[in-house]
Order: structure tokens, then sequence, then C-alpha cells
């Protein structure tokens, strides 16, 4: 689809770019055309006054304009004819005129030659267009020619900045398209479940038992569309940035999940250094911070610890837990995975997804490293 619109829009912009430059070009021969038309009325007008004037002064004339001159009596009986008149028939004309022989345009300025105010006969000077009219059709051709070169040129150049300008639309409509697809396949599973629950409190009817299992998959698809819009409602117009204090944001989230630790004999160690501002969204970085802690308790022994550290550069979230086999490493950031869907309690797998998109929104960068049955260690990098 989008090699398709790269072509519309490269063909559209070559088309313009082909009509400017016939307008163009036409607008150009026409002012050429006109302009040679001018300077060869202002020279035979000059070769007039030459003519007249050297004749006035010795009753000679040089060569190069004794040929173009004709000179009638009042009657228009040729008294002198240079050669350039040879071809061209005797006519009362007069001023400016053009006349075609042998299909070559001449033009003839035509002037009265007065004694005493009164007409004693013509003078006649010629000369050959510069801009003939039988030229016209090749200089078209050629500027056709040149515009056509000119347009393939422009398709060639607009197709690759189209399909290069559009490559970001078409990886984002895939991602989204990916998105949609896992999204449809995942919320399948638990109205799948629903469906069951439902069929079988109805077949043994136990009410109760079947509305209470349906009560929990119908919280787990709450919490999956809960998730998958907090996934789509954030971009980089849409979050927040301000100068905020992370040491208190942080110290602020460990207290909330310090509960949910303590109920599980969890430690949570604190090496949080003080003052470190960063710019941000503070509601994502609160949830980002509390998706490492919650992932931290629930992956962990019980009596395990946690160790949080922030300095001016590093987050760090330590836990002395379960640990990711080396080979699942590489996927725990990707969308719906989980390594063991039964530990997750009643996680979907988009929170890591989730957080590493906060990450990558502020600019930062998000790394993991786990060891088997110790544990697993979460490092933001706070520089862009
Ligand atoms: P979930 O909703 O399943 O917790 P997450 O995206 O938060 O989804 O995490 C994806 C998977 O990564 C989890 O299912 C779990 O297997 C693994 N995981 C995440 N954090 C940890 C951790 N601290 N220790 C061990 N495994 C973890």
């Amino acid at each position: 689809m989008f090699k398709r619109i790269s072509y519309i829009i490269a063909l559209q912009f070559t088309l313009f770019v082909f009509v400017l430059f016939m307008v163009n070009g036409a607008i150009f021969l026409a002012a050429d055309f006109s302009n040679a038309r001018r300077q060869s009325q202002a020279r035979l007008q000059r070769t007039l006054q030459d003519v007249i004037t050297i004749r006035n002064i010795n009753g000679q004339m040089p060569p190069h304009l004794r040929d173009r001159v004709r000179i009638v009596d009042d009657a228009w009986t040729p008294l002198y004819a240079g050669g350039f008149f040879d071809e061209i028939p005797l006519e009362r004309i007069a001023g400016l005129s053009r006349i075609n022989i042998h299909n070559e345009q001449y033009s003839i300025l035509t002037a009265p030659i007065t004694v005493d105010a009164e007409v004693r006969g013509y003078i006649q000077v010629a000369d050959v267009e510069r801009f003939q009219r039988s030229d016209l059709p090749l200089r078209a051709l050629l500027y056709l020619f040149v515009s056509a070169a000119i347009s393939l040129l422009t398709f060639i150049v607009g197709l690759f900045f189209a399909r290069s300008s559009l490559q970001p639309a078409e990886r984002m409509m895939k991602q989204l398209e990916q998105f949609t697809q896992d999204a449809s396949h995942e919320l399948r599973t638990p109205l799948t479940m629903l469906n069951s629950s439902l069929d079988l409190a109805l077949k043994n009817e136990k009410y109760k038992e079947g509305i209470l299992s349906a009560k929990e998959d119908v919280k787990q698809v709450s919490e999956l569309v809960e998730r998958l819009l907090d996934f789509t409602r954030i971009d980089a117009l849409t979050i927040g940035r301000a100068s905020l204090d992370m040491s208190l944001l942080v110290d602020q989230t460990i207290e909330k999940y310090q509960l949910l630790a303590k109920e599980r004999g969890i430690t949570i160690e604190k090496n949080i250094a003080q003052n470190i501002r960063v710019n941000g969204d503070m509601s994502l970085l609160r949830q980002m911070i509390g998706n490492l802690l919650s992932n931290a308790i629930k992956y962990n022994n019980d009596n395990g610890t946690i160790t949080v550290s922030l300095t001016k550069h590093k987050l760090k979230v330590e836990d002395s837990g379960i640990g990711i086999d080396a080979q699942n490493v590489p996927h725990i950031f990707d969308r719906f995975y989980q390594v063991d869907a039964s530990r997750s309690k009643g996680g979907v797998g988009l929170g890591l997804a989730f957080t590493k998109k906060i990450v990558e929104l502020h600019g930062w960068r998000i790394a993991v490293a786990s060891n088997k049955g110790k544990g697993t260690t979460f490092t933001v990098s706070l520089n862009s």
C-alpha cells in the first residue's frame, strides 16, 4: 500500500514539474520570439538611418549596406536594388512588413524619400529574421525533450524521497497491525475461559462457583484492556515534560510497595542519592518504577531482598529472586511475553514492554542482567 502511495506522490509531483517546465518553456519561447522581432525592427531602423546619413554625406554606400537596400521612385519604379532584393517582389508597402521567401522570413522597412516636403521616392531596407517561425517546432520539441528528461529525474528523486518519508509511517502501521493481532490473541484466552466457566456452571448448576470463576476471568480481561489502553495512549507527543525530583519519586514509590513486600518477608534496601532531578512525566515514571518493584516482589523468594539504588546516571532495581533463563532474557521486553504465566499472578506480560516504552520515550535506555535462581537486576540509564 505504501509503495503505491509513494508512486502516486512521485507521479503527482512529476506531473506538476512537467507542467511547470512546459509553461515556463512556452513563456520563454514567446518572449524570445517577440524580443527577436523587436531587435530586428531596431536593426532595420538603424540601417535605414545609416543609409540615409551616408548617402547624404558622400552619395556612396558601403558594400554591406548596399546589398540590403532598394530605392524606388515615386511611381515605384526601381532605381536601385541590392542583392538581397533579388528574390523580394516589388510591392507598394509602407512601414514594417514581413515576407516569406523559400521558407525564410524577411522583414522589410520602407520609408519615403522627401525633398522639400514632396515625396520623390521610397527607400527599403531588408534583413533576414533572426528567429525564424520554422524554428519554432524544433525549439518546442527541444523544450519537450528537456522537460521530459527533468521530469524523469524528478520522478526518480521524488520516489526516493516519498519512500524514505513514508518509511516511519509504514513501520508504525506494521507495529500497529502486530499489536492488534497480539492483543486480539491475548484477549481470546480469558474470554474462552469465561465462556467455559459459564458453560460449566450451567451444566453443573453450581451457579455461585461459576459466577465467581467468571468474575476472575472478567477481571483478567479488564486488566488486559487497561494495560492495552495504557500502552496505546502514550507517545512522544502525549508525555509530559517537567523537571522533577527523581530521588523523591523513587523513595515515595518504594514506600507504596513496602506493605506488599512485608507480606512476603521481603526487605527493600534503599541506596538513593538525594536531589537527583530529571526531565520527565511524573505519572509515567511512577509507573515505570512501580512495574520494576512489583516484578522484583512478584518474582522474588519469600524473605528475599530488593536493593534500589539511584545515582545521577542510573536507577537500579536488584532482586534476589528466581532469575530468568538466559534464553528468555532477550524476549523479556516483548509484548505479552511471560516466562511462566502461573507465577505472574494476574500479570498479562505487558508490564516490562510498557516500562521499556516509557524509558525510551524519555530518551533513556533499560537493560537487564539475570542469574537463574540468584536474582535479576534492571538498570535504567538516565542519560539521553
Ligand atoms: P508480567 O505481567 O507477566 O509480570 P512483565 O512484562 O512485567 O509481565 O514481565 C514479563 C516476564 O518477565 C514475566 O512474566 C516474568 O517471567 C519475567 N520477569 C519480569 N521481571 C522479573 C524479575 N524481576 N525476576 C524474574 N523474572 C522477571
